[in-house]
């Protein structure tokens, strides 16, 4: 199979646009640090992560970077073996595009939009996990009291997220009407999940009561895709790895000589620098950011984290960094925290057992403010 292994060149969807009115932005921070990957006092430094060198060690390091899924997931794993680790990332690599069919709403063919087609229309048999990645979702939606919600896409699209062939935000601010038509399509409760066989729980039906509902799982499929490539790469024989999908990491085992894996937390007002860091381990790190995608118009800044109760994207959140034991919570937790906001998000990030976080914002003034649960301020003081 044909892949894009990415070494030093951007994907053709990569771009920076500038127009007289609009502009657009799409995070090139990850790739300006990646293609910088140098050694820092002993420690080899790519994107947000910071990993010993091994030394006095048979441990090899092991990295590569594919395209897929419209992110880059970087894979790092130490191995003795290099056919051990050729042959574990190509299964890791392969879980993704797996996954890719089965949740992309860009690709036409995906099981994910086969569903968005035909459940506005009736109840439809649907994939076994793609169902109980939708269940999960709408966990994710009640926990955060619907601030996540994967039924966001017709937001998303109108807001002209999604963008054009060329993978451009096409930018649009809707008006009062076009949000107030949509709405209603908005809500996880619109999505109805029956069971068709009482013998075989795994046989069941996805039906949207409302004929616009449609589905985006692009808050949470990447995390998952971690878990599932972490647990490939497990299963293949790989101890000590971190896998880094488009800011949604997951570290396992740790770097020869080390305890932890040291991770960067990067300042969301300028996403090349590294505002601190702290030490993972069997743990999972989620970003949402409102500078991986965004638009401009008439000076007003919109990012691409909507508020599917109001319709609107969320304004004065920077970054929210979520720390936890997998990557699917990581991935829903940042999105439905950035919607939450400073003082909501906070208090469900205390209340959740293993989960902790930081939210970066602006606060009525203009001044940029950090609010962080006791556990994640631990976590900087310790590093
Ligand atoms: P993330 O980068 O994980 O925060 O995911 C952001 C993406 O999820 C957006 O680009 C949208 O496709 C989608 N999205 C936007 N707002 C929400 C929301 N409130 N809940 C779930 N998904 C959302
Ligand atoms: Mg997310």
């Amino acid at each position: 199979m044909y892949r894009l292994f990415v070494n030093g060149s951007l994907g053709s969807n990569y771009k920076m646009k500038i127009t007289k009115k609009v502009s657009y932005g799409f995070s090139l921070s990850f790739v300006v640090l990646l293609l910088s990957a140098c050694l820092l006092d002993g420690n080899l430094r790519w994107n947000n992560v910071i990993a010993s060198e091994p030394n006095d060690t048979a441990l090899k390091l092991h990295r590569r970077s594919v395209y897929t899924m419209g992110s880059l997931l970087n894979i790092s794993i130490y191995s003795e073996s290099d056919d051990r680790a050729e042959r574990a990332m190509e299964k890791a690599f392969n879980e993704v595009d797996r996954l890719d069919w089965l949740m992309s709403n860009y690709k036409n063919d995906s099981e994910l939009s086969r569903i968005n087609r035909e459940a506005t229309d009736r109840p439809v048999a649907c994939n076994g996990e793609l169902i109980s990645i939708i269940e999960e979702s709408i966990r994710f939606s009640n926990i955060t009291r619907g601030g996540f919600d994967i039924t966001v896409s017709p937001l998303v699209k109108l807001w002209g997220f999604y963008g054009n062939a060329d993978g451009d935000i096409t930018g649009n601010v809707p008006s009062e009407d076009e949000l107030k038509k949509i709405i209603p399509s908005v809500s996880y409760k619109n999505i109805k999940i029956d069971v068709l066989d009482s013998d075989n729980w795994s046989d069941r039906t996805i039906f949207f009561k409302n004929r616009k509902t449609q589905i985006d799982l692009g808050a949470i499929g990447k995390g998952y895709a971690v878990d599932k490539a972490a647990e490939v790469l497990k299963k293949a024989g790989i101890t000590s790895g971190l896998i880094n999908f488009a800011g949604n990491i997951y570290a396992f085992g740790s770097p020869p000589g080390r305890k932890d894996w040291v991770i960067g937390l990067k300042d969301p007002t300028n996403s090349d620098n590294i505002k601190g860091a702290f030490r993972i381990k069997e743990r999972a790190v989620a970003t949402s950011g409102d500078y991986e995608r965004f638009f401009i118009i008439d000076n007003k800044k919109y990012a691409h984290i909507i508020d599917p109760r109001t319709g609107m994207p969320v304004r004065s959140m920077l970054s929210v960094t979520i720390v936890s034991e997998d990557a699917t919570t990581a991935d829903a937790l940042s999105t439905g925290v950035f919607v939450l906001g400073p003082i909501d998000g906070i208090e469900l990030i205390e209340s959740l057992d293993g989960v902790e976080g930081i939210l970066i914002f602006e606060d009525r003034n203009g001044n940029v403010v950090e609010n962080m649960s006791t556990g994640f301020k631990a976590l900087l003081e310790k590093s």
